[in-house]
């Protein structure tokens, strides 16, 4: 995913080996390539802004002394930088105190919400947990199927409005309410002590009004834990607009990057978390149930670093 940046940033710090103090001028020189690099990179342009006025300011007030020679340092700076717009610290899922913990999905169609909630429901269960997947995407006659397929993969129940190992033909004549289904499904689980239900809701090819509104009334009526926005990592600038849309109208607790096993410039990854100020959670790195990682944003900076 970050691999041209990656090498950008490399040779970037290449050019400053073997200096000795570097001046105002070097480390301009040096902000303007990083800007570049990371414009390039797909990053949305006010966190290019914030990201390349922290760097410059600790590099011009950076000591000297010390074990770490010029490139070293800035190779420091740029690398806790990074760290802090990815969202710093390692967030882990928001259990609740009294099971069933709700975790709500959102995002658009496509993002791969249905995927993260087979993941998220295996690694749980991997964990000692019970969880119970709710097909509340009525939106696609074929929604409430493909999470059924993906519960059967993960070893977990589902709940549907339908049952869902039928023919798409069929599937097609469901009809129904999300925010009932919803509903229904949080109390199935704590009827049947799952202490773990995790919401799968309808996206739309773009935001929506009829989407968000949708969204915002599952919400209402189950009060998750958790609502994860699930955002596809190589949709680029678009990722910035979708994310802030998602914010005003659902108001997630953290994002998902998923299709991070791809190779697009990686913009979205590093701008939404900055731009929401939500922390990244998780990332989704392939199409199987296994590829699925706890987000670290210090691993992750590391990795654009090495
Ligand atoms: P939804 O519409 O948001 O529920 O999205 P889906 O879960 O159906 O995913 C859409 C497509 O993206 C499917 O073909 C998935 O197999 C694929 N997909 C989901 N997550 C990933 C991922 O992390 N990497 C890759 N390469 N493909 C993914």
């Amino acid at each position: 995913m970050f691999n041209s940046l990656s090498d950008r940033l490399t040779s970037t710090f290449k050019n400053l080996r073997g200096r000795g103090r570097l001046s105002e001028a070097d480390i301009d020189a040096t902000v303007r390539e990083i800007r570049r690099a990371l414009l390039d990179a797909d990053v949305a342009v006010p966190v290019v802004r914030q990201f390349t006025a922290a760097v410059r300011e600790r590099a011009l007030g950076a000591e000297v002394s010390g074990a770490l020679n010029p490139a070293q340092q800035v190779v420091k700076i740029v690398n806790a930088e990074l760290v802090e717009i990815l969202g710093g610290q390692t967030r882990s899922l928001q259990l609740a105190k009294t099971p069933p913990t709700v975790i709500m999905l959102a995002g658009l169609q496509g993002a791969g919400k249905t995927t993260l909630a087979g993941k998220l429901a295996l690694a749980l269960k991997e964990q000692g947990h019970t969880p119970l997947l709710v097909a509340a995407d009525l939106q696609r006659p074929n929604a409430v199927t493909q999470l059924s397929v993906v519960a059967e993969r993960a070893g977990v129940p589902v709940f549907a409005p339908h049952p869902g190992n039928t023919s798409d033909a069929d599937a097609e004549t469901i009809i129904g309410d999300p925010v009932g289904v919803s509903r229904d499904g949080v109390a199935e689980a704590r009827a049947k002590q799952h202490d773990v239900v995790i919401v799968d809701t309808a996206g739309r090819l773009g935001v929506d009004q009829v989407l968000m509104q949708q969204a915002a009334d599952i919400r209402a009526a189950i009060t998750p834990d958790e609502v994860l926005f699930v955002i596809d990592a190589m949709i680029g600038q678009d990722a910035v607009t979708t994310a802030n849309a998602f914010a005003e109208g659902v108001d997630f607790t953290g994002v998902v990057l998923s299709k991070l096993d791809g190779d697009a410039r990686g913009g979205a990854a590093l701008s939404v978390a900055k731009v929401t100020g939500k922390p990244i959670m998780f990332a989704s790195t392939g199409e199987k149930l296994t590829e699925f990682e706890v987000f670290h944003p210090d691993r992750m900076a590391s990795r654009i670093l090495d």
